[in-house]
């Protein structure tokens, strides 16, 4: 065995385009030295972007929590609001750093994500906002959200931190609701180190969002908004400039690695693989299987006996947010309340994928799922 087969496989490895061309990025930043504040590359990198995603406005964060965070600020969003406990936790904590109360409604057993049936009995009279999330880059019922959102007056913001490129019917599904979150994390399909945007549909709301991510300051002497310090610095969107390259690449990679895993793993009992959503250009962020019953192991024991040849994989998402102690007192947390992200959560599998992964790794993690 070489040593390289030895070494550890994580669930992903960060993206990164080649070093040589990063550099002349860098001896520009150094000459001009201006690293953050609307720099060169930070506008560069907005405008990029926005056409690249095909969206109308966008404004660049350092990451994607502090995105979320001011999304619900410049919404002024209160009260309650209806939202998953299938995400990671950063979710939920935006909505209680704007001292807003979570409500958390089941998820649907195909997409993952909420399940509009049941967003509409949950409404209340304190009820503000919907916040659903595009889990793995599955796309929402965006028109169904719409529909209730609009007959009930709430707002919309959603979570499309796992959604970059995503595609709906030929449009970008961060056109739908009222804003989006990006986030360009390292672990995600496209990053900026850390990084993270907002997309809106007009001109004073990406004013606002402006503002806002700079301490809400109009001008030198002007501060009209409690805003908070949520910029991208100059490297951050250099980083972004670059990786636009090479994306398109990276994620027809990742498709067929997707499409190699579900093939050969298609006829193992008790495994059932990702598909693709009809009308959907996917990302292909993550590969996602569900182990149930008729597999040998439970998904903690697969987990485990991977972890012991060195493949991490990742239990996204296992706790569901709803389990952790912060939330768990709250009245839609209690056991028994989400049947359908309990079952999803106990059989849910993220095996690794990332461009560089190679075909020898990948076929030593379906080795241990056809020895079985
Ligand atoms: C990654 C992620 C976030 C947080 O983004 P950061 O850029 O890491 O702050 C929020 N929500 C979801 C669903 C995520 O996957």
């Amino acid at each position: 065995m070489s040593s390289s087969n030895k070494k550890p496989t994580y669930v992903t490895q960060p993206f990164l385009p080649p070093l040589d061309e990063f550099i002349p990025y860098l001896e520009q930043i150094w000459e001009e030295k201006w690293l953050t504040n609307q720099g060169k590359f930070h506008q560069e990198f907005e405008n990029a972007l926005k056409d690249y995603l095909g969206v109308k406005y966008i404004s660049l964060f350092c990451n994607g929590t502090l995105a979320l965070i001011t999304a619900l600020h410049a919404l002024g969003i209160k009260g309650e609001v209806i939202t998953t406990p299938f995400s990671f936790v950063a979710t939920t904590h935006s909505l209680w750093w704007n001292n807003i109360k979570p409500v958390f409604t089941d998820i649907d057993p195909v997409t993952y994500n909420l399940d509009p049936s049941k967003i509409e009995a949950a409404v209340t009279p304190a009820t503000t906002a919907i916040m659903p999330v595009h889990v793995y880059g599955n796309p929402c019922d965006v028109e169904a959200i719409k529909e209730i959102a609009d007959r009930k007056g709430l707002k919309v913001i959603y979570d499309a931190c796992h959604a970059f490129g995503v595609r709906l019917n030929g449009e970008s599904v961060l056109n739908f609701g009222d804003l989006s979150v990006l986030s360009f994390h390292a672990t995600k399909v496209f990053n900026t180190f850390e990084g993270g945007a907002i997309v809106c549909h007009d001109e004073s709301m990406k004013k606002k969002i402006d503002l806002l991510k700079n301490f809400g300051f109009t001008d030198e002497t002007t501060v009209i908004d409690t805003g908070i310090n949520a910029k991208m610095n100059e490297f951050q969107s250099a980083l972004g400039l670059l990786q636009l390259k090479y994306t398109d690449k990276a994620i027809s990679i990742r498709k067929k690695i997707t499409e190699y895993y579900r093939q050969r793993l298609r006829s193992i009992k008790g495994i059932e693989t990702n598909k693709d959503l009809p009308g959907v250009i996917h990302n292909y962020a993550y590969f996602t299987i569900r182990i149930n019953n008729d597999f040998p192991f439970t998904r903690n024991e697969v987990y485990e006996k991977l972890k012991e040849k060195s493949i991490f994989t990742r239990r996204y998402f296992y706790p569901l947010i709803s389990r952790f102690p912060v939330y768990r007192d709250l009245d839609s947390a209690l056991p028994g309340k989400l049947p359908v992200s309990e079952q999803i959560s106990e059989e849910i599998l993220c095996l690794p994928i990332f461009p560089d992964l190679t075909k020898d790794k990948i076929d030593k993690i379906i080795e241990f799922f056809n020895s079985r």
